[in-house]
């Protein structure tokens, strides 16, 4: 029996939480759940929005599918999500995007996997507001240090990227790259302006790829890999990139796949792993038993990779896939017409998958 923390979170998580479970459990594999709360429903019952209950259970069992989590505003949380990889070290943000035939799309055929570091950069969450007294003193000492200048009014982010994070991030990518059969890796970068941050980051990126000399690597600019990968986005495998432009160019390669109603994710550390969609909590849904639970089995998809149950995974992503592709039993963001009365909800679309998983047992 395998341990794993369901996160179910608020908005539309608790429904996709309860369908998602579902479904992995149809695979067979023997998942003892612990559930565990986050979100701003189990704020207004105990005053915080990530108890440490919830921490201590993704703590010792080192695994959790985490449903979506609305960010409050003004709990000392800049965000809940970012505050968990932060806690626990899951510095690997993996975002596989891939095509799934039924999913209305400009594009068919991507299979691409984004590898975003997940820990540092401007996301870092180091920042000075403008007008305070620190804001102001550190501004002091950089109009003194620097020969450019800045405003006295300015608000400040703070963008540290390191020689050991890039390292360990690229090594994960070409890791993943080489046990997943791929190709290349692609890191991607703004080493031509920001040398000293994007700068280290492409020269250890190098010198990470010279020891994986059985994988192709080349590096991009981000604005020039935004380009390609709209226009030609057949010629890339696996892409490394630093946290920002990883948030970013993830909705953008979720965009190329139909979008995030199909795209999964998954934060790994060297202890412990949490499993979850791109997209939020969508609150305007919450309760409705509308949305696509798809991008959160997907993940599950990855969890049990990750768990080693391959042959379950291959099954469950199958099924999804079969049903996707059937286009009857799907919510309604999957039909033509959104507003069509055929659409399923959440839990039906689920049943769907369990049926299909069942008939191919
Ligand atoms: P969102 O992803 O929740 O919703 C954007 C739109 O995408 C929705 O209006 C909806 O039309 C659509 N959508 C999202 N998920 C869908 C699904 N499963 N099926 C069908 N349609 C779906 O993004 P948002 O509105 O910017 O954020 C809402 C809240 O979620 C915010 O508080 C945000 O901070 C949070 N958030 C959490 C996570 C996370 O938990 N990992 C990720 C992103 C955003």
């Amino acid at each position: 029996m395998i341990n794993v923390t369901l996160i179910t979170g608020d908005g539309i998580g608790p429904e996709i939480a309860e369908a998602s479970r579902r479904c992995i459990d149809a695979t067979g594999v023997d998942i003892k759940w612990e559930i565990a709360e986050a979100g701003i429903d189990v704020m207004a019952k105990t005053g915080t929005p990530l108890p440490q209950a919830t921490i201590d259970s993704v703590r010792k069992n080192g695994v959790a599918l985490k449903s979506p989590i609305t960010t409050p505003v003004g709990t000392g949380f800049r965000s809940i999500n970012v505050f968990l990889r932060q806690e626990l070290g899951l510095y690997a943000c993996l975002r596989p995007c891939k095509s799934y035939k039924g999913v209305r799309s400009r594009y068919n055929d991507i299979d691409l996997v984004l590898v975003r570091e997940n820990t540092e950069d401007l996301y870092a969450g180091i920042e000075f507001e403008k007008g305070r007294d620190d804001t102001t003193e550190l501004i002091n000492w950089l109009n003194k240090h620097s020969k450019k200048q800045i405003t006295s009014d300015s608000g400040i982010s703070i963008k540290p990227i390191s020689v050991s994070g890039t390292e360990k991030i690229v090594k994960f990518a070409f890791d993943y790259a080489r046990a997943n059969g791929r190709k290349k890796v692609t890191s991607v970068h703004k080493a031509n302006i920001m040398k000293f941050t994007d700068g280290l980051w492409l020269e250890i990126s190098r010198q990470v790829a010279k020891k994986y000399p059985d994988i192709e690597f080349e590096d991009r600019i981000v604005d020039n890999m935004c380009m390609q990968l709209v226009q030609k986005p057949e010629l890339y495998d696996v892409l490394v990139l630093p946290n920002l432009y990883g948030d970013i160019l993830s909705d953008l390669c979720a965009g190329l796949v139909g979008g995030l109603g199909v795209a999964p994710g998954a934060n790994i550390g060297d202890k412990g792993a949490i499993f979850e969609a791109t997209h939020g909590s969508a609150p305007k849904y919450a309760g409705q038993n509308k949305v696509n639970p798809c991008a959160v089995i997907l993940s599950g998809v990855l969890m049990l990779r990750h768990l080693g149950k391959t042959a379950e995974a291959d099954r469950l992503e199958k099924a999804v896939a079969d049903v996707i592709a059937e286009g009857k039993n799907v919510t309604y963001d999957m039909k033509a017409d959104r507003n069509d009365p055929t659409a399923v909800g959440t839990s039906q679309m689920a049943d769907a998958i369990i049926k299909k998983l069942k008939t191919k047992n």
